[in-house]
């Protein structure tokens, strides 16, 4: 079985290596064909397909898409797209304005709690405003002394609910699919377990998705229980998708993630891979 590792991320996002570094370290643990899916940014595309060429590793296309669905926020990723395709370039200039906004606003209400410099902290270890991410500004309290490690700075602070909440204006699910199958691309969603839908709503969700051209969703991914991936091989198999695969790593923000490293998808999946085998 071919190590196939679809949703990872680098510098260009919220990991914390190179574009290169990322193939590199793929390479070195045996994948064979990856994506670099940063969140809405190509920025690290052309790295990572060149390392992957020295390597010998296949590197598809990708990002991972912050998109909204009635009032939540879903990730969407896309696979094997046209990068140059016109339907592309304005879809990522909106994300990265709403990003440059949002953080500009979660800082302004950070500020209101007493803690002021978020949003030039959080430039400064994300590089540009429109590639900040709440990571960074949660690295960033860590730094600063405010919270002792970036899931108290969620659960404090920029977690739904909590005082530096922004409701965030993401596009729509339906055009940002959209956007990825005009292209050419493959429509993926992205960890459904994390969005904490009934099993009503999620279903509701992935007919939407379908609908505006979505052809698979994640089954497999690190520290899912057993019993809830099966639950999402099935939920997948009823919905009509296919299945996809993928570490979602990080680097040292998530260090017990790895590259490569889940567990199989289960019998019952199609797996979205066979398309580039
Ligand atoms: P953003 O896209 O800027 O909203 O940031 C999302 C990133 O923040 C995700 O990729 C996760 O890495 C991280 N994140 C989101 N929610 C949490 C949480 N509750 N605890 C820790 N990290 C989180
Ligand atoms: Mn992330
Ligand atoms: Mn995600
Ligand atoms: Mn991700």
């Amino acid at each position: 079985m071919p190590v196939i590792d679809l949703h990872m991320h680098s510098t260009a996002s919220d990991g914390s290596l190179a574009p290169a570094a990322v193939v590199a370290r793929a390479a070195g643990r045996g994948v064979q064909l990856l994506a670099l899916t940063d969140h809405d940014t190509l920025a690290g595309q052309a790295e990572a397909q060149a390392a992957g060429a020295e390597l010998g590793v296949r590197v598809l296309t990708g990002v991972e898409l912050s998109l909204d669905w009635q009032g939540q926020t879903v990730h969407v990723v896309g696979l094997d797209f046209d990068p140059e395709h016109n339907v592309i370039a304005p879809l990522l200039a909106g994300l990265a304005q709403e990003r440059a906004r949002r953080a500009e606003e979660i800082a302004a209400k950070l500020a209101k709690c007493g803690i002021r410099g978020a949003f030039e902290g959080a430039l400064a270890l994300a590089g540009a405003p429109e590639r900040i991410s709440r990571t960074h500004i949660a690295r960033w309290l860590v730094d600063a002394g405010v919270v002792r490690d970036p899931q108290q700075a969620f659960d404090w602070y920029l977690g739904k609910g909590k005082p530096a909440a922004v409701p965030s204006r993401w596009p729509a699910l339906a055009g940002g699919v959209a956007a990825i199958v005009e292209s050419g691309g493959v429509a993926v969603l992205a960890h459904p377990s994390r969005y904490k839908l009934g099993s009503g709503a999620l279903r509701q969700l992935l007919a939407a998705f379908k609908a505006a051209g979505g052809v698979a969703m994640e089954v497999a991914s690190p520290n899912l229980p057993r019993g809830m991936m099966d639950k999402l091989a099935r939920t997948a198999h009823q919905a009509g998708l296919e299945a996809s695969q993928g570490s979602d790593f990080h680097g040292a923000p998530m260090p017990w993630v790895e590259l490569g490293r889940f567990p199989e998808l289960p019998a019952l999946c199609q797996p979205v891979w066979q398309r580039w085998a």
